[in-house]
């Protein structure tokens, strides 16, 4: 059955085709593309809530949604769930970026603690799993590097000294928040495919 990805994150559906080669594709390319309003109070009930919105429109398919974002403990965990919309509804990835390293300098700091999680939902004919992932590090109060996406130019990985932004994309891919909950979910897919 054909993998779709509930997702219009350019950064996210490339990752996600990366991981699974050309098995998946993105749900705009088979309906037209839709906000889906993400009022959940976790990861997790945010990508539940966007696998089974493309399952109701694409049912007798494997949806795969995933919600990721963010958190800085020492700023009480922000952005978290709200990354994508952190500096407003239309904010890109740069007023985002800028405003979380706005954010550590109105507070002194220079280097922080943070982590990203990743929360991927299946929706499918056999019903509804959840699978997470984490990667674990710094942010800093600038941005270094394009590679990647979000806040990656402010996150340096535990174990190394360059922010994602300056690290090879097989590097992140190799660590990553959602290769670790995708690697998971493959054990749900190897089943239910
Ligand atoms: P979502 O599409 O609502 O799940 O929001 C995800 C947001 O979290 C993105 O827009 C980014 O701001 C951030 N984010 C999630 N994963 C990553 C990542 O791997 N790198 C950088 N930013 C990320």
């Amino acid at each position: 059955m054909q993998i779709v990805l509930a997702s219009s994150n350019r950064g996210k559906i490339k990752e996600i085709k990366k991981y699974f080669g050309d098995d998946v594709v993105a749900f705009s390319d088979l309906i037209t593309p839709f906000e889906i309003e993400e009022n959940g109070n976790s990861f997790k009930e945010n990508a539940i809530i966007k696998a089974k919105t493309i399952y109701e429109k694409l049912p007798n398919h494997i949806i795969i949604a995933d919600d990721s974002g963010i958190s800085v403990p020492a700023l009480g965990n922000i952005p978290g769930i709200y990354s994508a919309r952190f500096a407003g509804s239309n904010a890109t990835d740069k007023d985002n970026l800028n405003k979380l390293i706005d954010e550590l300098k109105n507070n002194n700091i220079s280097k922080a603690p943070a982590f990203y999680t990743s929360a991927i939902a299946i929706a499918s004919p056999y019903g509804i799993y959840t699978t997470h992932g984490f990667m674990y590090g710094d942010v800093i109060d600038e941005a270094r590097g394009d590679k990647g996406f979000g806040y990656d130019p402010m996150f340096i990985p535990e174990g190394y000294d360059k922010t994602l932004g300056e690290l090879d994309d097989e590097i992140k891919k190799s660590i990553s928040h959602r290769t670790k909950a995708l690697n998971l979910a493959k054990y749900i897919l190897d089943v239910i495919r």
